[in-house]
């Protein structure tokens, strides 16, 4: 229930997360792409209304004419041209006399042919006659320009409606003279289009965005719910059923990938726990063989024991089995070191044929007490980067089993040569030798080849030895081969590298 109650903390965060960081991907996108398509709008808004102006100055200048008006003595007044009886001319010109204004050179408007009055509209009044001024000013800025110029202006109606203004010069006819005339046109439509837009992308983006989340948070839930079955189905792991296993779902995503590497995990976590597992019950039963011989050493001595020799004789087996006891605790501590990395190899560069050379003649006494011959091949140089005590230790295993297992009249040889990658050691003998069927086992912690029956044979001792030797060569990065013939003898050959390894590995290696 507790996990179950963790994963919905997890999740529901995790899912806040992810719709949030889309909503606000999204808003920014949103509004960006908004923004960009009303400036998009805007500007092709005002190009249509520029043509528009532009076509109905085009029209403007075939309707109208400025020129001198005979019956008023030759006053210039501006004349329109068009057939009223033709309702497209008479729109056309009504749609330009809506807004306009016409003025000569100073400013002031000349008059209307027809009306006598002057020529602007009243519509030309509402949004504010130019002031003389300004208009004498704008037809000598033409004038001075060596191409046609034209005016635009923004104005607003007595309303608030937009005006857009086309001003320029147009020449009087024959008389050449140029008359200032000013055209506009109201725009309100296409503000509103404008204004609609941004209403409508102001009502939108939000019930976007809102929709939006709520499908990201519905996404995020769903895509979530398979991690709550890997949650679940790790929560039933512990460690009385490793061999449990998260089915894959077989989709090949990144799920799937970590859910084999958390079942590579459990593998992993279960082979130590099954090693662990061995590694007590053989330590329990190595400790309870010399425990029980203690006890009966003792009961001997306490119940049956009568004279001072059996007292001591039982009370020297006791010692015996103690011996045997605290070998094998120190021997299992040392283990236990290397395996956890508290062991760190010392290298040293060092000539390893003397070492060697050192060990072949400390072993030459039980060699001798063995009847077994017992002779070294060394190069009188052999450096080597390693640790001098453990490969002392590797030495004297291997050494010492030789001799154990040779007998009467047989040979132990002991070589050393230098390679290019490093050194090789090779401790042979004509002993009786490993039956295939032990060879692969023999570096196991506790394993005894068998004597006659079951039993270990009595020279045996605690089958701890070869554990060390296959740890100390890993240790080393080095490899170790063993080739056996039963009856005939058995030769170990070791490789190491010129370098040794360096500390921090050596918990990785640990398992021999
Ligand atoms: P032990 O303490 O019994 O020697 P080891 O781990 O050194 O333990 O060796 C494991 C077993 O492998 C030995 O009990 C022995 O049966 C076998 N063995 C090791 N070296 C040799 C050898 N040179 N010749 C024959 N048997 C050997």
């Amino acid at each position: 229930m507790k996990g179950r109650r963790d994963y919905r903390r997890v999740s529901r965060g995790l899912r806040f997360r992810l719709t949030t960081s889309y909503a606000v991907l999204f808003t920014i996108l949103l509004t960006l792409v908004a923004l960009l398509f009303r400036q998009r709008l805007h500007s092709a808004l005002d190009q249509q209304i520029d043509e528009e102006l532009t076509q109905e100055w085009g029209a403007m200048k075939g309707y109208m004419r400025i020129e001198p008006n005979q019956e008023k003595g030759g006053k210039i007044n501006a004349v329109w041209y068009y057939d009223p009886e033709d309702p497209d001319e008479t729109t056309i010109v009504l749609d330009i006399k809506k807004i306009y204004l016409i003025t000569d050179q100073n400013g002031i408007p000349i008059l209307e042919y027809k009306t006598q009055q002057p020529a602007y509209s009243t519509g030309y009044d509402d949004i504010g006659l130019d002031k003389p001024a300004d208009i004498a000013k704008n037809v000598r800025e033409a004038m001075a320009s060596p191409k046609p110029k034209t005016f635009w202006m923004e104005r607003k109606t007595s309303t608030g409606e937009p005006v857009k203004i086309r001003a320029g010069l147009v020449y009087a006819e024959g008389h050449g003279a140029p008359y200032y005339v000013a055209i506009g046109t109201t725009y309100s439509d296409k503000v509103k289009v404008l204004h609609d837009y941004t209403l409508f992308l102001a009502g939108v983006i939000p019930g976007a965005l809102v929709l939006g989340s709520l499908l990201g948070y519905f996404m995020a839930g769903r895509a979530l719910t398979p991690v709550l079955a890997v949650a679940q189905a790790a929560q039933r792991i512990s460690g009385s059923n490793l061999s449990l296993r998260i089915p894959t779902r077989e989709a090949g995503d990144e799920l799937d990938y970590l859910i084999l590497t958390f079942n590579r995990m459990i593998e992993r976590l279960e082979a130590s726990f099954q090693q662990m597992k061995q590694f007590s019950t053989d330590v329990s039963h190595e400790l309870r063989t010399p425990i029980t011989a203690i006890r009966g050493q003792l009961e001997v001595a306490l119940f049956t024991a009568k004279t001072t020799d059996q007292y001591r004789e039982a009370m020297f087996n006791a010692l015996q089995d103690i011996d045997r006891l605290s070998q094998i605790v120190r021997a299992l501590l040392l283990l236990s070191q290397a395996e956890s990395g508290q062991l760190v190899l010392q290298k040293a560069r060092l000539n390893l044929c003397e070492v060697v050379g050192d060990l072949v003649e400390q072993f030459q006494i039980p060699a001798e007490a063995a009847g077994v011959k017992l002779s070294a091949q060394l190069p009188a140089e052999c450096p080597a980067e390693v640790d001098r005590v453990q490969i002392e230790r590797l030495i004297t295993n291997l050494l010492s089993n030789a001799i154990k297992f040779t007998p009467e009249g047989g040979d132990v040889r002991m070589s050393l040569r230098g390679e290019a990658q490093g050194v090789e050691i090779v401790v042979e003998d004509t002993g009786r030798g490993i039956s295939s069927e032990h060879l692969p086992h023999i570096f196991d912690r506790f394993y005894r080849v068998p004597g006659r029956g079951t039993a270990p044979a009595p020279e045996q001792g605690l089958g701890l030895g070869l554990s060390f030797v296959a740890w100390i060569v890993k240790a080393h990065r080095g490899t170790i081969d063993v080739d056996s013939t039963p009856g005939k003898g058995t030769r170990f050959t070791i490789h190491l590298p010129a370098e040794g390894v360096s500390s921090d590995t050596l918990e990785l290696v640990g398992q021999a």
